[in-house]
């Protein structure tokens, strides 16, 4: 789950990380209210789950509140990399003096939380990578351990030569570490952490993304979820229990397992189609949930075909077929439909099926092979 910066900055904010203040409007009064109790210059900042928004025009430096609520009169409805702005950030302007990068996320490869660092800070990281990678320092974090107080310094003194300045970055990296670790982060991004003219560091942009799965533990994060910035098949895919990711494609998949679901969108593209989503209806034999996959997956304008893959483990054949019998009856689904169904109660299954009409294939090949001829000839 993504969250916004404002909400990320609370969390850095209860691990010590020095943040400046700031507070969120909806609307330009608010925001120009905000910025004359703040008073001074301030930073109105849209508020969208993309970094970038700097150069989008996002983020404006504003002298007086009626500036800032000026800025806020563009910013908020503004549409950044896709996504429409609907709230801003608030906060006392910095003085920036330099501008530092520092990152943690999650390493499969190496199972660990990885820190980036670089002093080259403000500007996207897969830049500086690309076009500098000499000033990115890695640094893998053993679990075991968690940072030790040497790795911390170290990273911090790939930023600044200075001691004074090395040693407050240490500490950052620790209470970063820590933000990781309690929120259960897959990634967590200061950028930029600037040193203002008095020495001091601020992080003043802060992304995080929280691992979705965790959030069962963390019941005060998961209240930061944003449904507005979300796609709304998404929110009625987790409200039905389904894992959904939406994709660009025209071939609506319908699967049981995430294994079985990556392997049919991985036959999708194999036979020159594209899938319209990824979808795990789960182990469950709930003909609702059939139901509710359907109804997801046919709101979707792009879907030329829908393609079932079930494999009857403890998912029973016959429940899905009720469930695909069911839907098909309590909501008009236009793209045609093909199912593959084999394993548990598979011959119950075909007979449901065959009754209402549907033909039934039992090879994953062939029947991917006719979802995509379906939905390029629709
Ligand atoms: P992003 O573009 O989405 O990453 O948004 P940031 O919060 O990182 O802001 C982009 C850039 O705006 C920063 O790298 C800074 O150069 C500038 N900026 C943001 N906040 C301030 C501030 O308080 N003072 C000054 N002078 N510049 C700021
Ligand atoms: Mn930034």
């Amino acid at each position: 789950m993504d969250i916004h910066e404002y909400q990320a900055k609370e969390l850095f904010r209860n691990a010590g990380i020095p943040v400046p203040p700031g507070e969120v409007a909806t609307t330009p009064e608010e925001a120009g209210e905000i910025a004359g109790r703040l008073g001074g210059t301030v930073v109105v900042k849209a508020q969208v789950h993309a970094g970038g928004r700097g150069k989008a025009g996002g983020v404006k430096l504003a002298a007086s509140a009626a500036e800032a609520q000026e800025h806020a009169s563009r910013i908020l409805g503004m549409e950044i990399k896709g996504l429409t702005v609907e709230k801003v950030l608030v906060t006392p302007a910095e003085d920036i003096a330099s501008e530092a990068y520092v990152g943690i996320v999650i390493d499969r490869a190496t199972q660990a939380a990885l820190f980036m660092v670089s002093p080259e800070g403000g500007i996207d990281i897969e830049e500086v990578a690309s076009t500098n990678p000499d000033a990115i320092r890695k640094l893998r974090v053993d679990p075991r351990y968690g940072l030790l107080p040497h790795q911390a310094y170290l990273l911090g003194s790939f930023l600044y030569p200075d001691v004074k300045l090395a040693r407050q970055a240490a500490k950052v990296m620790e209470q970063l570490y820590d933000a990781f670790t309690t929120n259960h982060c897959s990634m967590a991004e200061i950028n930029p952490l600037i040193v203002t003219p008095e020495g001091e560091l601020k992080a003043i942009d802060a992304k995080v993304s929280i691992d979705d799965s965790a959030l069962f533990q963390l019941p005060e994060v998961a209240t930061f979820r944003d449904l507005e910035a979300e796609p709304e098949s998404e929110t009625q895919a987790r409200e039905a229990g389904l894992s959904f990711v939406k994709l660009d494609g025209n071939v609506g998949c319908c699967v049981n397992g995430a294994g079985l679901a990556m392997a049919t969108m991985d036959l999708v593209k194999y036979y020159g189609g594209d899938p319209a989503n990824f979808l795990d209806i789960g182990g469950s034999s709930n003909p609702d949930k059939v139901v509710s996959a359907l109804k997801i997956i046919t709101d979707d304008p792009n879907v030329k075909a829908i393609l079932f893959n079930i494999f009857g483990g403890i998912t029973r054949c016959d429940d899905v077929a009720n469930g695909i019998v069911e839907a098909t009856k309590r909501i008009d689904i236009r793209p045609p439909i093909v199912i593959r169904l084999t394993g548990t109660n598979e011959e119950e299954a075909l007979e449901i099926l065959k009754e209402a009409g549907f033909s039934a294939y039992t090879s994953m090949d062939e029947v991917v092979e006719k979802a995509v001829e379906l939905a390029a000839s629709a």
